[in-house]
């Protein structure tokens, strides 16, 4: 079955879906931003749990329960802070969304949503950051998986537009 692809203007502390991926830091202990409202939204056991995991590298992904959650587990990825473009940042963002999507499938996952990995306080150019988002995420699921929906989920207007252009 091919899978659908969808740009959503949203809270992605709301959705209900398999997995919601964190934008996280190396720590997995929480932070700001995404961050911030998924592991307050979660409780302490998500904190819990992630203080077990022993950090995550920048570009990788680890897996965790969704607690208190609608979804069921969070996916935390650690994307790059942006330090003009020549450090490797578009290689490692695009390492975050294949390295989660892995994990997705890995686990039987159907359906998943992706915030703007960052493009936060990691400062990384959301045009640019959208469009590696969309394209990795279309090779991804050119081999059939088990899944069958990924959301884009944006908390602004700017990226909620920028995503529909290029989902159109
Ligand atoms: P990073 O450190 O990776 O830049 P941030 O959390 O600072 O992470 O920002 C990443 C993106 O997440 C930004 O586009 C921000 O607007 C968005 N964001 C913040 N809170 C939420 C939320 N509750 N749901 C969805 N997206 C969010």
């Amino acid at each position: 079955m091919k899978a659908t692809l969808q740009a959503l203007h949203a809270d992605i502390t709301t959705l209900d879906v398999d997995a919601i991926v964190n934008a996280a830091n190396t720590s997995l202990l929480g932070g700001g931003g995404v961050d911030g409202a998924i592991h307050r939204a979660a409780g302490e056991e998500l904190t819990r749990e992630c203080m077990g995991l022993d950090g995550c590298e920048t570009g990788q992904a680890k897996m965790t329960q969704g607690y208190r959650l609608k979804a069921r587990h969070v996916i935390h990825t650690v994307g790059p802070v942006w330090h003009g473009g020549t450090h490797g940042e578009p290689e490692l963002l695009r390492a975050c969304y294949e390295n989660s999507l892995r994990l997705a499938a890995k686990n039987g996952l159907k359906s998943i949503a992706f915030p703007c990995i960052s493009t936060g306080v990691y400062r990384f150019p959301p045009d640019q950051a959208a469009q590696i988002a969309v394209q990795t995420v279309r090779e991804f699921l050119a081999v059939p998986s088990l899944i069958e929906r990924v959301i884009f989920c944006c908390f602004g207007r700017d990226d909620l537009t920028r995503y529909q252009t290029l989902l159109a």
